[in-house]
């Protein structure tokens, strides 16, 4: 068996499902749940796509046997959506279906500004009969305030985030201060509309102004954080009696998922190397 060296191992559950599954056993214990994401994303091949399907079901069954707060997260492409939008709903129906016997939540991550869709089209065959799923949005998508007006009025959840991508600047906020200002503004209309929702995002700003809001209308809401990102905000939320997840990727595609994280912003390289250096 591989190791996966120990920076990486910061961001990154390991290579297996018991790996995973010990991780998710840790959090248990800390009061923060974990929603499992297997790394993978755009594949070509439709039996790429139905194999990883299958992992995210043995993770669903695992849980319930467990008796864990598991909930896994899928990417559309990993799902086949780069194969035809068939094969996609295909292998999420079969996800849900598998999360529906066993009493488990499916989260669908949202992807670039091209498939949010045939995602959004998805999400709403299957969470009509099954409501334990939600849906990432990305705030920085001018296009979000019509796709949470849809979303409020179907089951189900919205994780808001402020988006990874970078879409082309007709249809997307590009400046931070612009991205921040609609992240607020949708966050505030999820809480007067919605009936629970997920605040995905290491922001203080962010996570401050949820609890005001949740202060103001009473709406239920969930703090997701990634792996290796703020762990000790997220186990402190948790022990304040908030709702905690923390979103794990797994698997042998662990090294890009690893130089992303620490590219994409560059203090998070000074993070993760504080992340390392405070063990
Ligand atoms: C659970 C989860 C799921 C996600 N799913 C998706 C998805 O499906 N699709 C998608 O497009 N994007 C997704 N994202 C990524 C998201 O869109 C953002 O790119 C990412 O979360 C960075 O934005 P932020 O809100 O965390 O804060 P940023 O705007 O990056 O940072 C704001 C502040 O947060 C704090 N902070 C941020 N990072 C760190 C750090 N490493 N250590 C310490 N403090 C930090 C700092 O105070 C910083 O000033 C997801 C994010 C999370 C947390």
């Amino acid at each position: 068996m591989r190791v996966i060296p120990p920076i990486a191992n910061n961001f990154v559950a390991g290579e297996d499902v018991p790996a995973v599954l010990d991780h998710a056993r840790d959090l248990h214990d800390g009061g923060v749940g974990a929603i499992i994401n297997l790394l993978g994303e755009h594949y070509d091949d439709a039996a790429n796509a139905a194999a990883d399907a299958a992992v995210y079901t043995r993770l669903l069954e695992e849980f319930a046997d467990a008796g864990l707060d598991g909930r896994v997260s899928v990417k559309p492409s990993q799902l086949g959506l780069d194969v035809s939008e068939e094969t996609f709903r295909e292998n999420l129906a079969e996800v849900v279906a598998v999360a529906a016997a066993n009493d488990r939540f499916v989260w669908v991550d949202m992807e670039d500004h091209t498939t949010i869709d045939a995602t959004l089209d998805a999400f709403e065959a299957n969470v009509t009969d099954y409501p334990e799923m939600g849906v990432c949005i990305q705030a920085n998508m001018r296009r979000t305030p019509d796709d949470l007006r849809r979303l409020v009025d179907l089951p189900g959840t919205v994780r808001l985030v402020k988006g990874a991508y970078d879409p082309p600047t007709d249809l997307a906020y590009t400046e931070k201060a612009r991205v921040n200002d609609a992240y607020r503004e949708n966050l505030a209309y999820l809480f007067e509309h919605a009936d629970h929702l997920a605040v995905g995002s290491h922001d203080p700003a962010m996570i401050d102004y949820a609890k005001q809001l949740h202060e103001e209308f009473g709406t239920e809401f969930e703090v997701q954080m990634l792996m290796g990102v703020r762990e000790a905000a997220q186990f402190d939320l948790a022990s304040e009696g908030y709702d905690a997840y923390q979103y794990v990727p797994f698997g042998e595609k662990w090294l890009s998922y690893f130089y992303r994280r620490v590219r994409e912003r560059k203090e998070n390289a000074l993070f993760a190397l504080r992340a390392v250096v405070s063990g």
